[in-house]
């Protein structure tokens, strides 16, 4: 493997030297050619992309092809101004259907699945990328994009669908959704498996979905920037992703040094592209915060495995000298019976000091406007979260179903601190 990542890394910096202005220059900078990579761990020396850099070079400049040679565009929709775009040579779509059929696998999805992909269909590589992946496997594709909620409950229950492909939190409004058209998913639906992505899906919002839909939970990564989903899936035994590491060279840096932290260690991921013809790509920051482990998996599988994302350092709050993530607080309210997994956390400044507030919603069976209730769960909540997190806030309860329901990312941070 290393032999061969090696060669991809090699080639993969020769060509982004011959064929990206972009990268010529960085390289030139740090005074690197091609041939000064010698061994793997000669990737440090690379320069770092940035999605800053991404945009920059909008929307060819970081191509490593002429357009003729490239058969598909897919980009990240970007909350403001120009999306980010990413170019396809027949050969990387090839390789992109492989490594979804390897995560689709990994979460036992085959030929006799029905597939039903609530992804976006797109611009955004979800939807497209698990589709070619699942007909790779063989699995029947049932290509209805996100959003129609109602009619994907209706199609799950009259096409028979056995897995479902959606972002963690639409999968948590899709059942409520069926609870309201009278469908109980665990007895009047077959589905069986859930393979969750495009937004971190964290243990708490695991035990969630396994708990609410009753069936089996898979978290799968990537991102728009290396080319979309099928940089890493669960095996489904709870210990990390494999990453496709022929196609994917991974480190973990210190986000504010830049440092490469040997494994084991936490910070952020990095991603080279080993294999990628049109859009190449060295040293991607991610922004996401992981682990690796290089141990062998209990599956069998030897590749290199990261484990669950822990949060965006973008999405990474800091409350009064603590790291708070969005995923922590789901494995606080998956805690509390009471509350449903919909929350938003809202950051706002109180003099010089930052107070975070947490709207949380009831579980329809405890609504009540028996005010000494409503404080009982408010100081479960609290107690929980200082165990499990170490920060005191204000949690405020609202009712069953009034916090926003996305098809897609859903936003839990509203930090107005700036504004
Ligand atoms: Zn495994």
């Amino acid at each position: 493997m290393e032999a061969l990542q090696l060669q991809r890394l090699q080639e993969t910096v020769a060509r982004v030297y011959r064929q990206v202005p972009f990268y010529r220059k960085a390289l030139e900078e740090k005074g690197l050619r091609p041939e000064d990579i010698k061994t793997l761990a000669d990737v440090s020396k690379l320069p770092f992309t940035t999605k800053q850099d991404l945009r920059d070079n909008y929307p060819y400049g970081l191509f490593a092809l002429p357009l003729k040679d490239v058969v598909r565009l897919h980009g990240s929709s970007g909350t403001t101004g120009k999306p980010i775009v990413v170019g396809y040579s027949r050969q990387d779509l090839d390789d992109w259907s492989e490594l979804l059929a390897r995560v689709i696998t990994q979460a036992t999805v085959g030929p006799e699945d029905v597939t039903q992909i609530a992804f976006g269909y797109g611009l955004f590589t979800g939807g497209f990328g698990l589709h070619y992946g699942m007909e790779k496997v063989g699995s029947t594709v049932v290509p209805m994009s996100s959003g129609n909620s109602e009619k994907q409950i209706m199609l799950m229950q009259d096409f028979g669908t056995t897995a479902l492909v959606s972002t963690p939190s639409y999968a948590l409004h899709l059942v409520e959704v069926a609870q309201k058209m009278g469908i109980d998913p665990k007895k009047d639906l077959s589905l069986r498996v859930g393979l969750f992505g495009g937004e971190p899906c964290s243990q708490g919002m695991e035990a969630a979905l396994q708990e609410l839909w009753g069936i089996r939970v898979t978290d799968n990564y990537g991102l728009t920037e290396v080319g979309g989903p099928g940089v890493s899936g669960d095996c489904g035994l709870g210990e990390g992703q494999h990453i496709s590491e022929d196609f994917y060279l991974a480190e973990i840096i210190d986000p504010d040094t830049c440092e490469v932290l040997p494994y084991g260690e936490e910070g952020e991921l990095v991603i080279t592209t080993l294999r990628k013809e049109a859009c190449p790509v060295l040293r991607y920051r991610t922004r996401d915060i992981t682990r690796l482990m290089p141990e062998p998996c209990s599956c069998g599988r030897t590749t290199l495995r990261m484990k669950k994302i822990r949060g965006r350092s973008d999405d990474m709050l800091i409350i009064k000298g603590v790291n708070v993530f969005p995923s922590q607080i789901e494995v606080v309210l998956a805690e509390v019976a009471a509350v449903a997994m919909h929350y938003q956390m809202v950051v706002t400044k109180e003099g010089y000091s930052d107070a975070l507030e947490i709207k949380v919603e009831l579980e329809p069976a405890y609504f009540t406007d028996d005010w000494r209730q409503l404080k009982e769960i408010e100081k479960n909540i609290l107690r929980v979260l200082k165990r499990v997190v170490g920060i005191e806030c204000k949690i405020t309860l609202v009712s069953p179903q009034s916090l926003e329901r996305t098809a897609g990312k859903a936003k839990r941070v509203l930090d107005l601190r700036n504004n």
